[in-house]
């Protein structure tokens, strides 16, 4: 570290990306966060980003054809998506990105990808939070790997929370809720897109919106996340 570098890290201490703890200036994560990430490796079912121990994906047909994150849905990334989305932390999207980033170079390498995107909030969430924590997420991950962002899909509606329904109803919740952006049909014909979202549960949302996406003209969507809910068991 340089002297410049010294006296900044006085003022401006480095802080873990997903507790804020302040860690040393080698550190990028804290010890606690280091120890409990629930990351995501080995042998990955493409179609559901859970390990193959723990997917259930079945017959399921989706109209994206893979997901992939680093993360479940629990520990330090949960508690920082938390924070993102509720408690205005857009500082940490930049951080969570580089964890989307190093996912997308494992899994997603030899995939040519002709636009990122993320899923849409509607316009009533947006006013409430003041951002939409996918789209800082998808523009921090375009700037980082130079796929161009677009701002592609909004929400029509405002849908209740999908977290508090079930699967079956889930799915319902969203029928026609998004829609492709004024003028954006001739940019995607044949294109390849890659749909950036903060968390994948059951993977309705992300299928909506690739149905979305795929009934305008795009040629595929793949989805990246930085987090998916872990299914119990087969
Ligand atoms: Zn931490
Ligand atoms: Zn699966």
């Amino acid at each position: 570290m340089n002297k410049k570098d010294f006296i900044l890290s006085l003022f401006f201490p480095k802080r873990c990306k997903f507790c804020e703890k302040v860690i040393d200036y080698r550190e990028h994560i804290c010890k606690e966060c280091e120890e409990s990430l629930p990351i995501i490796e080995g042998d990955v079912c493409s179609k559901c980003g859970c390990e193959k121990a723990f997917c259930n994906c079945g017959e399921k047909s989706r109209y994206y054809m893979s997901v992939c994150a680093p993360y479940y849905y629990s520990g330090p990334p949960r508690e920082a998506i938390k924070h993102l989305k509720f408690r205005n932390a857009k500082h940490l999207a930049d951080g969570l990105a580089d964890d989307m980033v190093s996912c997308f170079n494992e899994r997603y390498k030899d995939l040519e990808f002709d636009f990122c995107t993320f899923v849409p909030a509607h316009k009533s969430t947006i006013k409430m939070r003041g951002y939409n924590q996918a789209e800082l997420l998808c523009r921090s991950f375009s700037e980082k790997t130079g796929i161009p962002f677009s701002d592609l899909l909004q929400k029509d509606f405002k849908t209740p929370s999908q977290h508090t329904l079930n699967e079956s109803t889930r799915k319902g919740n969203l029928l026609g809720a998004f829609s492709l952006r004024h003028k954006m049909k001739e940019s995607i014909r044949d294109a390849r897109i890659l749909l950036c979202d903060d968390i994948k549960t059951t993977g309705s949302t992300l299928d909506e919106c690739a149905k979305t996406l795929l009934i305008n003209g795009a040629a595929e969507v793949r989805c990246i996340t930085l987090c998916v809910t872990k299914n119990d068991k087969k």
